[in-house]
Formats: C-alpha cells, structure tokens, sequence
C-alpha cells in the first residue's frame, strides 16, 4: 500500500489529545507512523533553524507541538508492546526505537538549533518568560551540552566515539551478566533438598526441568528462584552452593570463572566515562550525572549518604547481634554466614510477627481499595474521580476521569490492573498524552497505570495482598503528578523535566497513607463479612515494616557509595579497582563480611548497562524527600486540606517548571530533613515529629 494512503488511514497518526483509537490500531500502523512524524520532525528542524529572528514563538512553539504529535504516536505503540506483547509488536515496536534513538542523537547534537535556544535566553523576551518558559530552555541547554554539541571539532568527533563505545560496552556488559545467570543450573530429583522452597519456587524448577524433558527440579539463577531458595531452603549447602554461583557470575571465580568477566569491561566503561565527562568540562562522571539531578555535587550526595550511614549502621549492628542470635540458638547456625542471612532474617520474621502477605488478602478487595484510594485523593488533593467509558486495549482495562472541585476537567487514565499473557510484568505509570497548551485551549493529560494484580477468580473480586496495595498507591502517585499538572509546556508540565532523584517523591509519599490506620480503614473491608483490617493486625503490619530496616538500609547506601565513588574517584593515577574500592566502602558502611570470593560489581547492571551510573543513591534520596514531605501531614493532620492543597500546588501542579529542591523547600518550608525516614523505618525513635494523637 503506497504510503500516503497508509498516512491517511493510520490510527496512530490522530493528534490532538485525543485517546487513542485502540481497536484501530494494528503492529503495521507503527513504523509508517513514527517516520512520517521523524520526517515532519526534521522538515520542521531544518526550518526553525534557518530562522533570522528566533523568539519563543518562531523556534520552541513550533517544536513542541511536533514532539507532542510524536510523542502521541508513540505512546501507545510502546503501551501496546508493554500490555498486550505479540511478535509483530515486538518487531514494531525495536524497528521504531532505533528510529527514534537515532532521531534523538541528531537533535542533541544539532549546532544551529543549540545555537538558537542559546540566543533565547539572552533575548530581549527573555526576562518576561514564565518560571516553566526558562526552566524549558535551561533543559534544553544543557541536554545539547550534555550530548556534547559545542565541542571543537575533534573534540567532537572524539565524544562520539566515546558514546558509541560505552554503549557498545554496556550492552556487553548486561549480555554477560544474563548468560552468566543462564550459564548455571542444577539439576535435583531428591525433593528433600528442596524442602522450606514456596510452591511458586518448585513450580518454577518444575517447569524448567519439564521444558528440558527431565525429571525432578531444576534450579537457575533467575531472581524468583534464586530468591527463593535465599529466603526459604532449609539445606544450607544448597543456599552456599546458589549464593557462590550468583554472586560469582560475570566474574573471575568459580563456578564459571573466566567465561564472562565483567571485569576489563568495568575497568573500560570507567575509564571511558571519566574521559567523556572531562571532555564535557567536568571533574568526573559523577559531576556530569548529577547535572540532571536534584543533588548538587558528588560531595552532597557523599555526605547525604555517610549521615544515612552513620545514623543507621548501629541499628543494623544491632539486628545483625539480634539475628546472630536467633541463628544460633533457634536455627543451630553456629556462624551466620552470607547465605544464611536472608534465612535467617525471614525465619525471625514469620516467628516474630506470623503475618503473611496471602492471609491479607481478604481484607483488601480490589473495588473497595480503589474507592479508599479516590477517597484519599479527594480528602487529600479536592478532586473527584469518576469512571468513563473508553475504548480500551483489553477487556477488563478500566477508564477514570478526574476532575477539580468545581467540576473542571483535570485528566484521564486508564488502569490495567491484573495480569495477562503477553503483559510485561511488574507495575507502571507512562504517559498517553500531556498537558500542554494548543491554539485550541489546554490539552488534557491522560496516563496509563499498569498493575500485574491476580485477575478475579470464580465470580469474587481481585483480592490484593498490602504490597499490592502499596504498589497501587505507588502508581498513581506518579499518575496524580502527571494528572494534577498545571504547567502550560509538554517539555516540563507533569512528570517531564523532573530529575531522576526527584521524580520518586510523589509515588512514595503516597504509600504512607497504607500504613495509617485511618488510611487501611478507608482501603479495607473483608471480602465476607466487610470488616475493616483488625487494629491487631495493623499492629503486626507496621511493626513488620521496620524489620530488619537498619541492614536493608547499610545495604542500599553500601551500593550507592560504591556507584558514587566508582564515578567521583576516577582521575588517573589514584583510581582503585573496583573490588579494593569495595572493600573500602564495606569497611566503612556494612555489617555482613561476604566471603572473598563475592564479585557483586561485576553484576551490577544499574550502574554499568542500566541508566543509574552515579544515580543508585536516588532509592534513599527520593525515600527522604517522601518520608519528610508526609511528616508533614503527621504534624498537620492526616487528612488536612491545606496541607494537601499545598503539597499539590507547590509539587504535583508544578511537575518539572522549576528547581526540585526550590519546590520541595516551598512546600515544607526548609530543606529536606532525613529524620522522617529514620522514624517511619524504626530506625530512629527519638527524632522529633511524632504523629499527633
Ligand atoms: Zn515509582
């Protein structure tokens, strides 16, 4: 079919803020669609560039409206290839990413259009643009600087390289690491081995030795079963054997030694970064990541991370005795060792607390925890969520309109919450369409919120366990701060133009309202008799919460201080290997010695293929800015309406048009105090700022 015929009758080629036409749209529709916007997109740049007199209007006007219909066509391809996965999708889906990525490097690195926005801020209109017109021309700046646009040209030509080669090396590096998770396996027909593994766990193995056609179980390395045999084998040389080859892969030690080691490419990704940044007019990479942060300087988050440390380590020491303890005279663990630990800690928990996750259950209908979930919302934020009919991707896809106190229309999602075939797992929030203001008024945001809850079964409700319940809270926190905007530009309005280390807050700091009894009275009511969750059992739950908190804590920032010393230490000549720079951090934050054979570096895909390379420490950032921004509504009220209006005026309206930390500072008044999370994880009981009566 020639392809303006294609053009005309391509559903994904609709604009306007409208929701997409899903039944309309096919895996064929998606790679004409993103060319014929990629071309738009480069007819439209080549134009703006040849402009004589740039203003707002002649240069970012125009582009954002064609990075709005492109973002329009893509969404929900990239939906469809997430919920509802088929091989055409697929292939769709990878041909349109490299389009796009390819289309992206070219913008970054376009001189005249660089040139152009730089004349912007310095342009007569310049002192009247809005907070979010600067904040949208800052982003742009120093996206271009980033991707290395006003290099001298062999400067230029030597970024190039250096960016074609680390992700070349990175993809190396997250191929190693998956065939050395899949290069192990062993095979068990004795179930007595197996005994204390969850049935999920043996159903896994199962499964895995029947697709090879053998008998019994087969173990892997993948994270469920590896998990699983961490937390619940009851034979310890089967939990030494597992933690060896998982903590080994990728490296110079057995059982695989050799075949994939990660770590010349470790010693290369380094080294190579290092020069990037110092091309780019920075110390270290560490420097050159914390660019788009909310944290200023490596020092900052060096020095955010040792009082985490410092205020945590003795309280992990505490519990590791604790443990030690129990190990000893419950368990008959002379030495606890590396893989004895997650035993351990999960064995105190069930005697401790017996409370699990599926006996929840039934106290947490999906329908009654998404009216408590509007209702919070509403008492919280003054909105009002309504159900609507749209067309959808999948039957049980339902639709929400929300809208302002006087009835305004705010936005829309969509929520897909139970899991299907051809789903990926786990759960998100992404964008369908963004507010921005057109020629024909204000474009409606709409989000999609996907969930992987079991679907409901024999005429009954979907019944959630209180993580699932959290991770619905978690999701639409991302939604309301994509939903609530009030930010008139695509490239800043909802959740664009918020950094990495930032873009958590609203997420997390809706989660609290689940571990509050006036909140689980709202989300519960048990699936027979009605009745709200049990004060006992919401004792037992929030006493959980702090379980073993001050070792996940020291874990967590004994990862991050590693990610941010790789990156900060870097100048040749002083830099450590990445096993003695280790050591260094263990020394100073851990409280469990792995044995020396552990090689935890050379799997750490977040930071070496992943997109967190010096941004690990954003999990803790973000988790003080959530739990500091509900100390709040502790001191206030749980409920209290200004504190609610102010947290959605000062953070969810405003979305990334101005400075995180001015925003933050404009709601709570100061600058982020981590004592909150301290207390919510019982890791500091003494902080100020106890919830009233
Ligand atoms: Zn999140």
């Amino acid at each position: 079919m020639p392809r303006h015929d294609m053009t005309k009758q391509n559903p994904l080629l609709i604009d306007g803020g409208e929701s997409p036409s899903f039944h309309r749209i096919a895996p064929e529709h998606a790679v004409p669609a993103i060319e014929a916007r990629l071309s738009e997109g480069r007819a439209l740049v080549s134009e703006v560039s040849n402009t004589s007199h740039p203003s707002w209007s002649s240069v970012v006007t125009p582009l954002e409206a064609a990075d709005d219909r492109l973002g329009q066509s893509w969404a929900p391809i990239r939906h469809l290839h997430a919920v509802a996965d088929t091989p055409a999708w697929r292939r769709a889906y990878n041909h349109c990413l490299t389009l796009l990525e390819a289309y992206r490097t070219e913008r970054g690195q376009n001189d005249a259009l660089y040139r152009l926005y730089e004349a912007l801020s310095t342009h007569p209109e310049a002192p009247g643009y809005s907070p979010a017109q600067r904040k949208t021309i800052e982003d742009a700046l120093r996206e271009f600087r980033l991707a290395g646009v006003d290099l001298c040209g062999p400067d230029k030509a030597r970024f190039k390289a250096l960016s074609a080669d680390l992700a070349e090396l990175g993809s190396r590096f997250g191929e190693n690491v998956l065939d050395a998770t899949q290069g192990w396996r062993k095979h068990l027909t004795r179930p007595e081995t197996l005994a204390g593994l969850p049935d999920t766990v043996m159903a896994l193995a199962r499964a895995r030795a029947e697709r090879e056609g053998r008998e019994g179980w087969l173990l892997t390395l993948d994270f469920p079963v590896y998990s699983g045999v961490m937390n619940h084998a009851l034979d310890r040389s089967l939990r030494e054997e597992v933690y060896e080859a998982y903590v080994t892969r990728a490296s110079d030690q057995s059982p695989n030694a050799g075949k994939w080691d990660n770590a010349p490419l470790i010693e290369a990704i380094l080294t190579k970064r290092h020069e990037l940044a110092r091309l780019c007019g920075f110390a270290s990479y560490a420097e050159y990541s914390l660019a788009r942060k909310m944290a200023d300087s490596p020092e900052q988050v060096r020095s955010f991370l040792a009082d985490l440390a410092r205020r945590s380590k003795p309280v992990a020491e505490r519990e590791r005795a604790d443990l030690e303890e129990y190990a000893r005279e419950d368990l008959g663990l002379d030495s606890l060792q590396a893989w004895d630990v997650a035993f351990a800690a999960e064995q105190l928990r069930q005697a401790r607390f017996s409370l699990s996750q599926e006996a929840l259950r039934p106290y947490f209908p999906l329908p009654k925890v998404l009216d408590g979930l509007f209702t919070v919302t509403s008492r919280l934020f003054g909105v009002s969520i309504t159900g609507t009919a749209a067309e959808t991707w999948a039957p049980e896809v339902q639709c929400f309109e929300i809208r302002d106190r006087d009835g305004e229309r705010l936005g829309s999602f969509y929520l897909d919450a139970f899991a299907r075939d051809g789903k990926r797992g786990g759960a998100w929030m992404d964008e369908c369409v963004g507010r921005r203001r057109t020629e024909r008024g204000i474009q409606h945001p709409i989000a999609f919120l996907s969930c992987n809850f079991a679907p409901p079964v024999g005429g009954g409700p979907s019944l959630l366990t209180h993580e699932e319940v959290l991770t619905l809270f978690h999701e639409f926190g991302h939604g309301l701060h994509h939903l609530l905007t009030r930010v008139d530009i695509a490239a800043v309005s909802g959740i664009n133009g918020v950094p990495w280390d930032a873009v958590e807050l609203p997420s997390q700091f809706l989660e609290n309202w689940c571990w509050e009894e006036e909140g689980l009275a709202l989300v519960s009511a048990h699936v027979q008799t009605g009745e709200a969750l049990p004060a006992d059992l919401i004792r037992r739950l929030r006493k959980a919460r702090s379980f073993m908190a001050g070792m996940q804590m020291v874990r967590q920032i004994e990862f991050a201080l590693l990610d941010l010393r790789a990156h900060a230490e870097t100048a040749p000549g002083t830099r450590r290997s990445i096993l003695a720079l280790h050591a260094e951090v263990r020394a100073e934050v851990a409280v469990i010695e792995p044995p020396c054979y552990n090689r935890f570096a050379n799997a750490f895909t977040h930071i070496f293929s992943g997109g967190y390379a010096c941004g690990y420490y954003s999990y803790k950032w973000a988790e003080v800015l959530a739990a500091d921004a509900f100390a709040r509504f502790e001191e206030e009220g749980l409920f209290d309406e200004k504190c609610g209006q102010a947290f959605r005026q000062s953070i969810l309206e405003r979305g990334g048009s101005e400075d995180a930390m001015a925003l933050f500072r404009e709601f709570r008044g100061r600058a982020p105090d981590i004592r909150a999370l301290l207390r919510h994880r019982g890791i500091d009981r003494t902080a100020p700022g106890q919830p009233r009566g």
